[in-house]
């Protein structure tokens, strides 16, 4: 027998005596952890628990706690119906049930060109598996894949776990957050593999136009590179500009269009989600793509029911588990959710979004170069040279939690020091009232001139 001496790191007086271990952590995922949610906690703990005013979280991206998003019934009928059949208690086939893939298909097929076949549908459990998947599948040596900036920093994360290099690209706040194409072509090569698009936007709450995305089309074309479009906020789009899905421009570039329940239907925790490939003239086939992705979705062994490993806290490096009894109910949900909902649920934002802005009119250290025209974000600049003593975005973020109990996002986390993300899916009433406590820090914390 061979003893094992060990990677395990200590100095040598410290090992004088001691079984050596084999076992060590691969330091790239413990590097990985700057998520949003840690950041969030970590303003969490300044929270003073003695102020009795209720905690404004402009900070999450999950609208779901407030009445006025509460899901529709029909989406939480279409479950219990599902459960109740115990027609989906068993093992999920590996890409997912073939009625929910099919009902996928139909739902993106309503804004494309072309149709969609069930066998382009791969179901996940929530986008974020869908991003796993596929940054996993593109992870060749030496690959890098553009993102934008600001963005999603999950895609961030989970390039390093897959050791894919990232690249940003800069968003153009003066021109809706469009992305800027020069950019992108500046830092393209031949290892470039992909770009990715987040549309409509978090953190921006951008709306791109037909002509901007038929732009980004062309540019990825000319790059060969692929695009993938996240429109997990797909037809959350409340302002001029119609969501426009990437898959129509397929011809020109192959898609992978990343989506989910989460956020249109408001159950982010259902873990419900998928990846579709828009690629008529057959590239991702031919580069064994599509393949991968099935093989990857097939790794993970489908788990009966709803279950939660989070991955972000108890279960970092592994994959999430799909949710077979959830996967029942896709066809109702996806046929059955009316009009009236997603029409409560844009006027809604569209109301919040209106208040937000106005009201940030009148604080004089924070300016919204863009009002935000879907999702559920914007991001504002903040100017700390009008406040005293407040040295950027991450003392001023933390003093907010401490002093008004109101916690917004610091830029500096997504790597843009000097803004904010606002979240404004929020009850209108505590909407205000959050505003009005920003308001009365600003001026409190003024500088005098
Ligand atoms: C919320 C979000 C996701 C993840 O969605 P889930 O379905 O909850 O996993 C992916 N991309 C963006 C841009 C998001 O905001």
């Amino acid at each position: 027998m061979e003893i094992n001496n060990g990677a395990v790191l200590a100095n040598e007086e410290g090992m004088k005596g001691k079984k050596s271990w084999g076992c060590k952590a691969n330091e790239r995922i413990i590097g990985c952890d700057s998520t949003i949610r840690g950041t969030v906690s970590m303003l969490t703990s300044h929270l003073n628990p003695h102020d009795p005013r209720p905690k404004v979280p402009f900070s999450q991206g999950d609208p779901s706690p407030f009445p006025s998003f509460r899901a529709s019934p029909v989406v939480e009928d279409a479950i219990v119906e599902a459960l109740r059949s115990a027609k989906f208690n068993s093992y999920s086939p590996n890409c997912g049930v073939l009625n929910a893939r099919r009902a996928v298909a139909e739902y993106l097929s309503r804004d494309l060109p072309i149709k969609l076949s069930p066998d382009q549908v791969l179901l996940t459990a929530g986008a974020s598996q869908a991003i796993a998947f596929i940054i996993s599948v593109l992870a060749t040596p030496g690959a890098n894949i553009l993102l934008p900036q600001p963005g999603y920093l999950f895609y961030n994360t989970r390039a390093t776990f897959s050791n894919l290099e990232c690249r940003s690209y800069d968003l153009l706040p003066e021109q809706g957050w469009e992305v800027d194409i020069n950019t992108v072509k500046g830092l393209a090569d031949k290892n470039t593999v992909a770009m990715v698009i987040i549309n409509p936007g978090n953190p921006c709450g951008n709306v791109y136009s037909y002509h901007h995305l038929k732009k980004v089309a062309e540019t990825a074309e000319e790059l060969g590179i692929l695009v993938i479009a996240d429109e997990v906020y797909g037809h959350i789009a409340f302002g001029d500009k119609p969501f426009v899905p990437m898959g129509v421009f397929g011809s020109i570039v192959p898609i992978i269009t990343i989506g989910s329940l989460s956020k249109r239907w408001v159950v982010p925790g259902w873990r419900l989600g998928w990846i579709a490939t828009i690629d008529p003239n057959g590239i991702l086939l031919e580069s064994k793509i599509m393949e991968s992705l099935k093989v990857a979705g097939s790794s993970v062994i489908a788990a009966p029911l709803a279950s939660h490993h989070n991955i972000f806290n108890l279960d970092k490096a592994a994959s999430e588990t799909n949710c077979f009894g959830f996967q029942g109910a896709v066809p109702q949900i996806l046929e059955r959710t009316n009009g009236e909902f997603f029409e409560r649920i844009l006027n809604m934002l569209r109301q919040t979004s209106d208040i937000l802005v106005d009201k940030l009119r009148e604080i004089d250290c924070i300016t919204c170069p863009h009002k935000p025209q879907g999702a559920m974000f914007t991001m504002v600049k903040l100017n700390v040279s009008l406040l005293e003593d407040m040295k950027d975005d991450m003392e001023f973020s933390i003093k907010l939690a401490k002093e008004e109990s109101v916690l917004v996002l610091p830029g500096s986390s997504m790597g843009i020091k000097n803004w904010l993300r606002i979240m404004f899916a929020i009850e209108p009433d505590l909407l205000k009232d959050g505003l009005e406590r920003i308001k009365s820090f600003c001026q409190r914390h003024a500088k005098l001139n």
